[in-house]
């Protein structure tokens, strides 16, 4: 059996290839046959009538709303005219009694014409089943053939995607416009003996639009798309991804011009011999094949290869290297005028309130991929769809976002008076030492609806964009995170502080240890970079490789106990400076459940910063 599976699969292609090309053929006939007979004059309808009534015609048949004419002294039709459709000629002046009129039911022609489609139509699905059919027979003999690559070619039939459709990414565009120029005018460069790149390498973080922008170049190009997922090539086997490549290469070799689109490339790239152990030769080896293929590419062969990661640091250095993915485009999150053009295709074909302001969404949405963008219009679509309503409103949007960024309103979640009251005092907590703290966003909402996962949310945005956060705006957010926790405890007492900030505590540490870290933040280890290596697995255990010592370790330990505890202190000096707007917006809540910004500084009116929460 298995030594006969390759003369099987021969005649399978044999068989496929005469079943495409005889049902070519078949149409190619029918629209052939459909288009002949005679040829016949075309005359205007006036010129017909006129002569009719002189006598000058012999025959006139309908045929729908085509008129045959036999002019006086022939046989058979020579002309033809067209009548309005629902018109009787005897409407437009024709004397019957001078001219044979021959009125064809016109349902005639159209019930053979019927006959030809529905048989056409037949013919044409058998074709295509049996056509299927083969195929699944050729892929379960195939079954241990999965050396192919699984490459999906994307040529011109599929919708292109053009740069226009990707919104914003300026830069990236323009870098990609060069890669465009060679593959239209590989001469243009090689004349001048300019090596064309083999590797571009499109980094940026998830949702931003790289496997689109990747697309947009096959499409303004006009070539063949290759694509294929860095974890597709990784199987079991050893062995099985080296040969996909190979596969993959193979093929666009065949189809150059063309584009190979490896996506998640780190999935396949990551840094090699880091002495790990088991399943990861086949990584390797994949790997390796990659970077033999583009290094055995013909200076003229003109495919160009294109991968996308989120991870460039885990990336091998040799994917780096020369000759292969030198070439880097980076791919930022969209600032607000690009979220702003995000927003706006992907709304051009759904209706949208006049009142909706674009601008304010784009606003509030920093930090948003494109892909969370499409999301929030998808999402909001959907709410005005459950409501029956025919445009997307404001608060659709307001609900879609919220949604997005912080998980559905769970209002089937019962909490009891006890624990809404808590929630309250937590919420009211964060809001108070956000709002009153000089460097810290301002609040934007607070509720104790439960969300997601939480049991209420006090949420801060940014009025603006910003690249850069200084050290005395993270610790105001760190005082602000912490004033949930120490709202319970200046509301119940120490010893009845409650699960509920655990999340918080979480996410507090987590940016007090990345300010020292990460970003030389430390008091004691100022300037410095602990970056820690992500490791890998060995023995079923992540490993980490840190570049430091045992003491640093401990002062690192310190640094960040300091961070959280003047946080506590901080976010303790303010609530405690203002018992009675603690009270009193903890009170609003547990009546209103949610409060927006501008409610929030209206009952805030009056709070003060005392001096223990100053920084300066
Ligand atoms: P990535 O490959 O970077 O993870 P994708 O290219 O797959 O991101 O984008 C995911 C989706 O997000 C796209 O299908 C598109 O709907 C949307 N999107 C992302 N960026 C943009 C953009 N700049 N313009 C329009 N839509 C975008
Ligand atoms: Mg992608
Ligand atoms: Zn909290």
């Amino acid at each position: 059996m298995a030594a006969k599976r390759p003369t099987n699969n021969r005649m399978n292609g044999i068989a496929k290839g005469f079943v495409f090309w005889a049902l070519i053929a078949v149409v190619g006939l029918i629209i052939w046959a459909t288009l002949q007979g005679p040829t016949l004059q075309d005359k205007p309808l006036s010129d017909i009538v006129s002569r009719a009534n002189s006598g000058q015609i012999k025959k006139i048949e309908q045929q729908g709303s085509t008129l045959l004419i036999t002019p006086e002294g022939q046989t058979n039709p020579t002309e033809k005219a067209i009548v309005p459709p629902y018109t009787n000629v005897k409407d437009l002046g024709l004397d019957i009694s001078k001219v044979q009129y021959v009125g064809k039911e016109p349902t005639d022609n159209s019930v053979l014409l019927n006959f030809a489609t529905i048989g056409f139509a037949t013919l044409l699905i058998a074709g295509i089943f049996f056509f299927m059919f083969r195929q699944a027979q050729g892929q379960s003999n195939q079954a241990l053939g999965f050396g192919k690559s699984k490459a999906r070619l994307y040529g011109n039939d599929k919708k292109k995607v053009v740069f226009t459709d990707v919104a914003g990414n300026g830069e990236a565009k323009q870098d990609l416009t060069e890669v465009v120029d060679f593959l239209k005018h590989p001469k243009k460069f090689q004349e001048v003996g300019a090596k064309i790149p083999k590797g571009v390498l499109l980094v940026g973080p998830p949702g931003t639009g790289k496997t689109m922008l990747a697309r947009a170049v096959a499409g303004e190009a006009g070539v063949p798309f290759f694509s294929i997922s860095g974890s597709e090539f990784v199987e079991m086997f050893v062995g099985v991804g080296a040969s996909r490549v190979r596969d993959l290469f193979a093929k666009a070799k065949k189809n150059a011009p063309c584009i190979i689109f490896i996506d998640e490339i780190d999935a396949v790239g990551r840094r090699r011999g880091s002495g790990m152990g088991g399943g990861h030769d086949e990584r390797e080896q994949t790997l390796n094949q990659i970077l033999v293929e583009m290094d055995g590419f013909e200076q003229d062969t003109n495919v160009i290869v294109l991968a996308a990661t989120n991870r460039m640091d885990v990336l091998d250095p040799a994917l780096l290297r020369p000759g292969r993915f030198d070439r880097r485009v980076s791919i930022g999150l969209p600032e607000r005028k690009d979220r702003e053009a995000i927003l706006k295709v992907h709304l051009k074909d759904k209706p949208v309130e006049e009142s909706v302001d674009i601008d304010s969404l784009a606003a509030k949405t920093a930090g948003s991929s494109g892909a969370d963008l499409a999301n929030i219009t998808n999402e909001a679509a959907i709410i005005a769809a459950r409501h029956n309503r025919k445009t997307i409103t404001n608060e659709d949007f307001t609900n879609a976002f919220e949604k997005i960024a912080i998980g559905p309103e769970r209002k089937t979640k019962v909490m009891n008076d006890k624990e809404k009251e808590l929630t309250a005092y937590h919420e009211a907590g964060h809001a108070i030492v956000g709002h009153i703290l000089p460097d810290s966003d301002p609040v934007h909402k607070v509720t104790i609806i439960p969300r997601g996962g939480t049991g209420g949310v006090t949420w801060f945005l940014p009025p603006e964009d910003r690249s850069y956060t200084s050290i005395i705006e993270f610790k105001d957010v760190l005082a602000r995170a912490l004033g949930g926790r120490v709202a319970e405890k200046v509301k119940y007492g120490d010893d009845r502080i409650t699960t509920g900030a655990g999340s918080d505590l979480r996410k507090a540490t987590e940016i007090a240890r990345d300010m020292i870290i990460e970003q030389g933040m430390g008091k004691e280890l100022r300037d410095q970079v602990f970056h820690e290596d992500n490791g890998g697995m060995m023995f079923d255990r992540m490993v980490h490789d840190r570049p430091y010592s045992e003491d640093t370790a401990k002062v690192i330990d310190t640094e960040v106990a300091r961070l959280i505890t003047e946080a506590a202190h901080r976010a303790e000096a303010v609530i405690k400076a203002n018992p009675k707007k603690l009270d009193e917006l903890a009170q609003a809540l547990i009546k209103k459940e949610t409060i927006d910004g501008d409610g929030v500084i209206e009952i805030l009116k009056g709070a003060e910063l005392p001096e223990a929460a100053k920084l300066y």
